[in-house]
């Protein structure tokens, strides 16, 4: 029997290894679904099971940029051509690694 976990885990790493054989550089691994902020106790449930996405990272020496939680309100954002508008910070880190690889491309 595979959890759902195992399954991620074993897309992912074929997923790295793919763009390491052709080349293509990773900055690094954003978890999607990661957990579900529940709106009626306020814990953050793991839906899915622990995920193992930390160690996947830790295996090909990539850093976890952002783990995502379940939430509606960001596919409709996406369906509605609104993401930019949508006020989670959750990919803030992404986006300071991105800037960060800019400037550099412009020493
Ligand atoms: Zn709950």
């Amino acid at each position: 029997m595979t959890s759902p976990q195992e399954l991620v885990s074993m897309i992912v790493s074929k997923a790295v290894k793919m763009a390491e054989m052709m080349n293509i550089p990773i900055i690094g691994l954003v978890e999607n679904m990661s957990f579900f902020k529940c709106p009626d106790c306020g814990k953050e449930h793991k839906i899915f099971g622990d995920s193992h996405i930390d160690e996947i990272a830790e295996k090909h020496n990539l850093k976890v940029l952002a783990k995502l939680p379940v939430n509606p309100k960001i596919s409709a954002a996406c369906d509605n051509g609104m993401i930019e508008l949508f006020d989670g910070d959750w990919l803030e880190p992404v986006a300071k690694v991105l800037e960060k690889s800019i400037e550099e491309d412009n020493k």
